[in-house]
């Protein structure tokens, strides 16, 4: 068992979690947050993600229509709650639809991906956007711009210091902004019981697991309130936060 303190409340009070093996998941007892343990190692994320397979694929990005119908939907929705039509930041961009879609909302459209396959393709796809290669923790050091609205969709489970990853969006946003999340939901009513049956599991490339009530309690303590919560048929989490002026 770890003895590290809850990412999310930083209680000292956790227990093993049923896991099939070879895994074992820690559940706190203080949040109920849930997290692979041990954590993988930054050598074995490293690995996990030289796997061009991981990223973008030809059939992947094939179906580059259907995308784009999705991200202009959900960037409606998105334009709608921000506070102003100023800049905006998907945060695991992928190859860049959602970035395009806020492009043709009126943002300022940016986005980062680790993987550098996808970076090339939404570059090549849609020059009027910025997009880089880089983790959103050194990007946040390294630029003074400042969004209107961020966006990250199914990322945070794969980070393993989400305290680090979400202060570097909370620095980036201007007081006012939006954040909208979206992870699996291990507390979801129609997650498999048998782990092993929930694409939301994946491990190792999957290492933290929230539910709706924990989110709210990290975002907390990076000056980030819930606004809306969206609900989900199937077994995720979609939040909308915004940055307490
Ligand atoms: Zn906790």
């Amino acid at each position: 068992m770890t003895s590290s303190a809850c990412q999310v409340c930083g209680s000292l009070d956790h227990a093993p979690y049923p896991t099939p093996p070879p895994y074992q998941l820690t559940r706190c007892r203080g949040c109920g947050f849930i997290w692979l343990d041990p954590l993988p190692t930054d050598a074995q994320r490293a690995e996990l993600y030289s796997d061009p397979y991981q990223g973008a694929t030809t059939s992947y990005f094939a179906k580059v229509d259907k995308k784009m119908r999705r991200s202009r939907g959900r960037a409606g929705w998105l334009a709608r709650r921000a506070p102003a039509k100023g800049r905006f930041l998907d945060v695991g961009c992928s190859g860049g639809f959602m970035v395009e879609s806020m492009r043709e909302r009126g943002f300022e459209a940016h986005g980062l991906d680790l993987d550098e396959h996808s970076i090339g393709f939404a570059r090549e796809h849609f020059p009027a956007c910025h997009f880089n290669a880089i983790p959103v923790e050194p990007f946040a050091e390294g630029t003074d711009l400042r969004f209107d609205a961020i966006y990250s969709s199914e990322v945070i489970e794969h980070v393993t210091d989400a305290n680090g990853f979400i202060a570097a969006i909370a620095r980036l946003l201007k007081p006012g902004g939006t954040f909208f999340v979206t992870t699996p939901d291990i507390n979801h009513w129609r997650r498999p019981k048998d782990l092993l049956k929930w694409d939301g599991y994946s491990p190792p490339s999957h290492c933290l697991y929230f539910g709706p009530k924990n989110m709210p309690i990290l975002m907390a303590r990076h000056g980030l309130k819930l606004k809306h919560r969206r609900p989900s048929f199937k077994p995720g989490i979609k939040m909308l936060f915004v940055k307490e002026a």
